[in-house]
């Protein structure tokens, strides 16, 4: 009954206000939610009895041409949370590497799930904290909300360290940036899943505006976000998309701290030169610096 009404109130919270003020309240249900799932774990766990230990370390990161292929990155804001299991579950089931932006609150919450994150081969990146608008903290406040999140994820996860952080809604500017200190990591298709709930628009946006180069926003705290996941990985297969971490995404493109990117930048355009063209000079650069990628709303709500 207590966790109902936490999840009504919840509910009734995230409608007023998007997923920014419902966490505190996430995070208190997230006990008696687990304690459900720990159910169907049980019956995992007998069927898989001979199944090996789980790993110690994670494992590498892959090298995936995303100029190459049509790659995508699911990320996953504001977890861990009672579906996280679950959601790790699915993402097991069809081989899909994911990027869970984590606050830190959560990971100390439930550090076993960003553990399991990471061994599986997701990516963890900082989300802050406790979700504030960081643009109206002092530098300090910025440094701290980063600082006790990474401590927070290092230690949950055995010693992997975060080294992209997702400002809670987007928000930031060139102060807060230069604080964080790690690249930004904001999103190219916003599914909006904090708002509407609805597995059945969650899916439908999730499986039809993706382009190659990708980020797509969910949020793993909630329920229908989460069981939406099976029919977007499905369909977006079914279109042709190769599933990335983050960093996988960005691997060949130099990500710099405090800029923003929304998505895998294009690469550069084959050059015209003759076939018998001579190399560049020694010492030159390589060419133009990749630029940030389109620059995105400051500030968008409930993400
Ligand atoms: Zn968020």
């Amino acid at each position: 009954m207590r966790t109902r009404n936490f999840a009504l109130i919840a509910a009734a919270l995230l409608l007023v206000s998007g997923c920014g003020h419902t966490e505190k309240k996430q995070a208190r249900t997230a006990g008696h939610r687990l304690a459900a799932g720990t159910k169907a774990g049980a019956k995992a766990g007998a069927r898989a009895r001979t199944a090996p230990a789980p790993p110690q370390r994670p494992p590498a990161q892959r090298r995936i041409d995303c100029d190459r292929l049509k790659c995508v990155a699911l990320t996953f804001d504001d977890g861990p949370g009672p579906y996280t299991n679950g959601l790790l579950d699915v993402l097991k089931k069809d081989g899909v590497r994911a990027t869970f932006f984590v606050l830190g609150q959560n990971a100390r919450s439930f550090p076993a799930m960003v553990r399991r994150e990471v061994m599986e081969g997701h990516e963890v990146g900082d989300h802050s904290w406790d979700h504030p608008q960081l643009t109206g903290l002092s530098a300090a406040a910025v440094k701290s909300q980063i600082q006790r999140t990474q401590d927070a994820i290092t230690r949950a996860s055995g010693g992997v360290k975060p080294t992209i952080m997702r400002p809670p809604y987007g928000a930031t500017n060139r102060r807060v940036g230069q604080t964080i200190g790690m690249p930004l990591i904001l999103w190219s298709v916003d599914t909006e899943d904090w708002r509407y709930l609805n597995t059945a628009r969650d899916t439908r946006v999730g499986i039809k505006e993706p382009k190659p180069g990708g980020v797509i926003l969910f949020h793993d705290i909630h329920k229908p976000s989460v069981k939406a996941i099976p029919a977007v990985i499905e369909g977006l297969k079914k279109r042709g998309f190769t599933f990335v971490t983050v960093s996988e995404l960005f691997e060949g493109r130099q990500l710099k701290p405090g800029q923003t990117y929304s998505e895998r930048m294009a690469p550069k355009p084959a050059s015209p030169a003759p076939v018998t063209a001579s190399p560049p000079p020694s010492g030159s650069p390589a060419g133009p610096a990749p630029s940030p990628s389109k620059s995105r709303p400051q500030q968008a709500e409930g993400h």
